[in-house]
């Protein structure tokens, strides 16, 4: 039964986007663009086909075609239903009932798969590389280790939508170990499995009476490799009901062997199909055909003889057949039985009346054989198609075995283990390794990190340290581990024990849609209000910074406040948030389920070196002149740089301490103002020294009854009254 989450026409719009469709079948009538689908469609691709509302009415189509079954999984879902008859229904239409070879409509449920949207897919550069960049620095680039198009196809829409259950998780995990195992195995599968035609391609073609003869050829080839295919497998790789289904389709594979040519042609009206002594009629009229060209070809021989003329020649052309030509100087030695037929420069041609009769059986023979052939073809053609739903399970598990054997090929290679995807709120990875980042090193230069969230007390993860120490890298690599792990591959780490991840959320960098009329900041912020309304306890959220096309107050307070709801909100998704803003590690002490965790760096000297060594704790600071340093700014602008930093860290002291000097029924009063330096007196800094301090700066005693003030106190006795802070 399909379970349906609460329709979300947000939700829809990233589906959608993800799943490149060339063309959309919408009701006339309501205008589908009038409600709620309107503003989705205006930003995707494809073309839009308006159809009548009644063509998605007839709840009869599908139990017709398919039987009563085919309606089971739409059971409750009555749009679904809708969507399926209106496609079927078109497909009929403009394919000429050619969708009668389709597969029976399949219902898809959200709650299956892990869920990610297409700004993620680019942000992880999962199949292609960010502008500037090169093909090398995709997760595609390095993972698709297939060798036909089927397989590649089956791998990508593994990745474009991973499991999202353990039990079927960990079949492909099961799978894809064996060929591990069987290196042996694994290498002539995939060496066997090279230019085999792709059956699952040409069974489309011939369901919907578009394959030619060269097509009926390759899947003649195909079909005939495959008993050769399932001997290469042990019982471990393919199950015994894979096993039945490589037989294909012996009985086609017979009937195309012994009727069509070793090499047929592209086209089938030209004829060249059939195998000669497969059919009496055509072989009849093939036989025809040629001996008449025989004897036109043999009549040269004997002309030249009886007239004497040794530069005669039969020619043909398109205007006047076949003809004698007997050059100029020969013109007294034509007999009496040739006419003329055409006067040249200094030949003439000439025909016989045996001639024409033998020239017209043999044009009426090609002719014949030719629309015979056809006709013979169209019936092959149509026989193959009873066949189709043989060559698709063969097609499909081939598809299916070349995938698994692949993402075995890229555990083998890359030194991966086998994940652990549980029920659980954890995830665990240790010497976790970016996929794509690793590559691209050198050997070994790579630093490996553990990676723990859990739910109950490390829910969410600030990440700090300087620029360039590693923090993207460390965050998506989070993100291609769990998507990876659920796709069915191995992962680059030494062991995973991941939390079944149902939606994966990432907020990295500043999209650029400012063809799209939006800022930066807009689409950060749109972002981010997606991921604080949709995210679950199941989610993964991983913030690359957060608040940054803004003015640095307004920003931090932004993001103090998204992290704060993360942790304290309904859904509470584990979250590894990115920041420069070092004001936020101040919320380790307040919000129990967050730690800071940052990249270490040694300093050298003015030097920093780069570990790239995730571990826990804030880091002290930015390291942000330093960087520059590296990147070669002047020394005089640097020199200047660390002289205003001073100055900045000074005077924020002394704000500080000023803060705390006021009365606190004005500093929350001018925080709520639309003051920018507001967020300072909010007590964000405070911290650093005690955050009960900040509390009680923000307390208004005024407005408090005797009893509030009471339990406040004893709330924050409970919280620090222990002397451990
Ligand atoms: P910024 O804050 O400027 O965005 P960042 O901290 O996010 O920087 P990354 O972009 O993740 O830094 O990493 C910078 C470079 O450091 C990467 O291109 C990569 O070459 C290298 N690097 C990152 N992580 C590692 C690692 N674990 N081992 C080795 N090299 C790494």
């Amino acid at each position: 039964e399909v379970r349906l989450a609460a329709p979300a026409w947000s939700d829809a719009g990233e589906f959608l986007a993800r799943l490149r469709v060339s063309e959309w079948l919408l009701p006339a009538e309501p205008r589908a663009e009038s409600g709620p689908l309107g503003p989705l469609l205006a930003g995707l691709a494809g073309a839009a086909t308006p159809l009548p509302q009644t063509r998605f009415e007839d709840a009869r189509l599908l139990p017709r075609r398919w039987g009563e079954s085919a309606v089971g999984a739409f059971a409750h879902w009555p749009e679904a239903l809708a969507a399926a008859t209106g496609a079927v229904d078109y497909l009929d239409r403009v394919q000429g009932g050619a969708a009668l070879q389709l597969r029976v409509p399949e219902a898809w449920a959200d709650e299956e798969t892990l869920r990610y949207d297409v700004a993620t897919a680019r942000h992880l550069e999962l199949f292609q590389h960010a502008p500037g960049g090169e093909s090398a620095h995709t997760l595609w680039r390095h993972l698709d280790q297939t060798v036909t198009a089927g397989g590649a196809r089956r791998l990508r829409a593994w990745i474009e939508r991973p499991l999202a259950r353990p039990d079927a998780i960990a079949a492909r995990h099961d799978a894809v170990g064996a060929w591990i195992l069987d290196s042996t195995r694994r290498a002539a599968f995939r060496q066997a499995l090279r230019g085999l035609p792709d059956l699952e391609r040409l069974g489309a073609r011939v369901a919907c009476g578009k394959a030619t003869p060269r097509d009926l050829g390759a899947i003649r080839d195909a079909l005939k490799r495959l008993p050769e295919l399932r001997d290469l497998l042990g019982s471990r790789l393919v199950s015994a009901a894979g096993r039945a289904e490589l037989a294909g389709a012996p009985e086609l594979e017979e009937t195309l062997s012994a009727a069509l040519v070793d090499d047929p042609p592209p086209v089938a009206r030209d004829g060249g199909i059939r195998r000669a002594g497969y059919d009496a009629a055509r072989d009849r009229l093939a036989d025809l055909a040629h001996s008449g060209k025989r004897w036109i070809a043999e009549l040269e021989a004997s002309e030249r003889e009886r007239t004497g003329i040794s530069s005669l020649r039969v020619g043909y052309n398109r205007v006047f057949g076949y003809y004698l030509e007997v050059t100029r100087t020969h013109r007294d030695k034509v007999p009496a039985d040739y006419e003329r037929r055409q006067t040249l420069a200094n030949a003439e041609r000439f025909v016989t009346p045996a001639l024409k009769v033998k020239e017209g059986e043999v044009l009426g023979a090609e002719e014949k054989l030719k629309a015979l052939e056809f006709e013979l073809f169209v019936a092959l053609r149509e026989r193959a198609a009873g066949h189709v739903p043989a060559l698709r399970a063969a097609a499909g598990v081939l598809s299916r075995l070349d995938a698994e054997a692949a993402l075995g090929e890229a555990a083998a290679r890359y030194g991966w283990t086998r994940p652990i995807v549980d029920d659980s709120d954890r995830l665990v990875v240790e010497d976790a390794r970016h996929p794509v980042v690793e590559r691209l090193l050198p050997a070994g230069a790579f630093v490996p990190n553990r990676i723990e969230l859990d739910g109950a007390t490390r829910q969410i993860l600030l990440l700090t340290g300087p620029n360039m120490g590693g923090k993207s890298t460390y965050l998506r690599q989070i993100a291609l581990i769990a998507l990876l792990a659920q796709a069915g591959s191995f992962v680059p780490a030494s062991s995973a024990r991941i939390g079944c991840v149902d939606r994966l959320f990432t907020r990295v960098g500043s999209a650029d849609r400012l063809g799209a009329g939006q800022s930066t900041f807009m689409v950060e912020m749109q972002e981010t209000a997606s991921i604080l309304r949709a995210a679950t306890a199941r989610s993964l959220v991983l913030l690359d910074e957060l608040g940054r096309g803004t003015a640095t107050f307004d920003g931090l307070a932004l993001a103090w406040a998204v992290t704060e709801h993360l942790h304290t909100g309904t859904a509470r998704p584990r979250t590894v948030f990115a920041t420069h803003y070092h004001e936020l590690t101040q919320l380790e002490s307040r919000l129990d389920r967050l730690r800071n965790i940052h990249v270490e760096v040694r300093e050298r000297g003015e030097q920093v070196v780069f570990l790239h060594h995730v571990v826990d704790g804030a880091a002290d600071r930015s390291y942000g002149i330093q960087v520059a340093r590296l990147a070669g700014l002047p020394a005089s602008v640097l020199a200047r740089a660390e002289e205003v930093l001073h100055e900045l860290e000074s005077e924020r002291t002394v704000e500080q301490l000023e803060s705390h000097a006021r009365d606190g029924t004005a500093a929350r009063k001018q925080a709520t103002a639309a003051d920018p330096n507001a967020a300072s007196q909010l007590g964000l800094f405070a911290p650093a020294e005690h955050p009960l301090l900040t509390e009680l700066a923000a307390l208004d005693p005024d407005r408090m009854t005797p009893f509030e003030a009471l339990g406040r106190l004893a709330e924050w006795r409970k919280r620090w009254g222990s002397g451990s802070a």
